[in-house]
């Protein structure tokens, strides 16, 4: 086991967009490999066809490749030990199911639903909690256990369904270790004879699971929490195959909570609350429902994956901002917490503003030349870089840059009434033309001289220049607040700023 290569992987089931938690899975799953020079797998199980859902496993190879979870092997990938895609690895279960036969571990059973509802009933009425095919239940039901063995015979013969399922043993506790949990014990009374695999030829999860990370050389299984309850049948699995010694390390992962109460966070509560858990748009091919992601929203992937690393796990220090390559040196299974980890909305935005402002303007203004181009409106790259550097302080994401910044670009529409109404009077009429005037005649275009002019004009009319402020952001802006006003002043250029100075006192007048 020591000296394996590590390989992980991701094993989504193919039954719509991935949601935030399962991103949050597959980003520890990369960062553990890369960290340890091993191999990311993307394993797609779709063994139950029922609940496929045409478009998923596109959704979940865009949505890692937009996160820059690169793999090292996978349905699109390739790679040694494929295919990555259980329904086509269909043929490769069934001996192991029947291996397990041979060795007294699994067995036939051909109860039909009308027969499992009536012993469910039976046993609720015997007032049991949880009925269940077990190792006492078993007893009574139709299975190569209790028939003969020229029934059972026949009835396979005969082409009866039936279902394989493991015989689990009846008075034993199944121990493993998970890294995130320490030692786990669960008393086999607790644990249903699972069905393994079916007539139809199809696996079930459990034991494609099983049996695929053992040929996959699987070395560390890190999930969700939700499959927790699952990991005692697949360590019976592992030992009654014949594989313990390989069996992978486990580490099941804590759920992503709710931002206001306890619980999963669910879609529900992003709707609710206004806030995406999916990474990407996504259209529900039944119902036509869409569902807005995080990179549509506008956030950077790189925000977006450094604050689903921090969901659950910590560094032991006080730093929250890390690329990439610093998570894959800084995670350790170990420093990832029991307890489940509460979302919250507000640093999701903090992170992206914080990614952000660390990039330089020329970046961002290649993204806001985006939207500008589609509005029809040309700039040159530096002066749209200078409008960036103004506005990205004030901004948590770039699809915010136009709203913000519009005026730029074009003069305002119309000005922020409030203040107008607040602060447009006769000494106001008065100081602005005067003010255009100045400003027309000044020599140095420059944030400190706009300043120096527009406190000298108050001054000798004698006006409080704290009065009239924020309605000369809004003659320029249209806005009541915005970036540092006599940069922006400087930026707007002297002969824009004295025509919307004057067109400004036309239109309040
Ligand atoms: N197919 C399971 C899922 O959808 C995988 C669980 C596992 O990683 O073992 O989450």
């Amino acid at each position: 086991m020591e000296n394996r290569k590590v390989r992980v992987r991701f094993a989504p089931s193919p039954t719509g967009p991935l949601h935030m938690g399962g991103v949050r899975t597959a980003l520890y799953n990369y960062l553990f490999a890369k960290k340890h020079g091993g191999d990311f797998i993307l394993r797609i199980e779709d063994t139950d066809q029922t609940r496929y859902v045409p478009g998923a496993e596109e959704y979940i190879t865009e949505a890692l490749e937009w996160c820059g979870m690169e793999l090292n092997e996978g349905p699109k990938t390739g790679g040694e030990y494929g295919p990555y895609r259980q329904s086509e690895r269909k043929e490769s279960y069934r001996e192991f199911a029947e291996q397990l036969i041979a060795s007294g571990h699994a067995y036939y059973a051909f109860d039909t639903p009308e027969e499992l509802d009536e012993m469910r009933d039976r046993l609720k009425k015997a007032k049991v909690a949880a009925p269940q095919y077990n190792a006492v239940t078993r007893e009574t039901m139709k299975n190569s256990l209790t028939l003969s063995e020229d029934e059972v015979k026949r009835r396979l013969d005969s082409g009866e369904a039936y279902v394989i399922r493991i015989k689990i043993p009846r008075k034993e506790e199944v121990r493993f270790h998970d890294v995130i949990r320490g030692w786990v014990v669960v008393h086999s009374s607790q644990m249903d004879d699972k069905v393994l695999f079916k007539s139809d030829g199809m696996p079930t999860y459990h034991l494609a699971n099983v049996v695929d990370d053992y040929k996959m050389k699987i070395t560390h299984v890190i999930r969700g929490e939700e499959w927790l309850p699952s990991a005692p049948l697949h360590v019976l699995l592992y030992r009654y195959l014949g594989w313990e010694e390989v069996m992978p390390v486990f580490a099941h992962l804590p759920l992503i909570l709710k931002p206001d109460g306890n619980g999963k966070l669910s879609k529900r509560d992003g709707d609710r609350l206004g806030f995406p858990v999916f990474p990407l748009n996504w259209k529900d091919p039944n119902t036509g429902e869409e569902s807005q992601g995080y990179r549509e929203r506008g956030y950077f992937p790189e925000a977006f994956t450094n604050m689903l690393a921090m969901l659950g796990w910590n560094p032991g220090t006080n730093q929250e901002i890390f690329s990439l390559e610093e998570l894959v040196e800084a995670f350790t299974l170990e420093r990832v917490g029991k307890s489940g980890a509460k979302f919250d909305p507000e640093k999701a935005k903090w992170y992206n503003q914080q990614y952000l402002r660390s990039y330089d303007d020329a970046a961002l203004a290649e993204i806001f030349q985006v939207t500008l181009k589609e509005k029809g409106i040309e700039a040159s790259d530096e002066h749209v870089a200078k409008v960036c550097a103004l506005i990205k302080e004030k901004t948590q994401f770039t699809s915010e840059f136009w709203d913000f910044g519009y005026y730029f670009f074009l003069k305002p529409e119309s000005f922020d009434e409030k203040v107008v109404e607040k602060r447009w009077n006769e000494n106001a009429a008065k100081f602005f033309p005067a003010l255009a005037d100045a400003l027309e005649s000044l020599h140095d275009w420059k944030a400190e001289s706009i300043e120096a002019t527009f406190k000298s004009t108050a001054e000798s009319l004698e006006i409080n220049p704290g009065h009239v402020m924020q309605l000369f952001r809004v003659l320029l802006s249209g806005q009541g607040g915005g970036p540092v006003l006599f940069e922006m002043t400087e930026l707007l250029g002297q002969e824009e700023v004295v025509e919307r100075l004057r067109e400004g006192v036309a239109k309040l007048k």
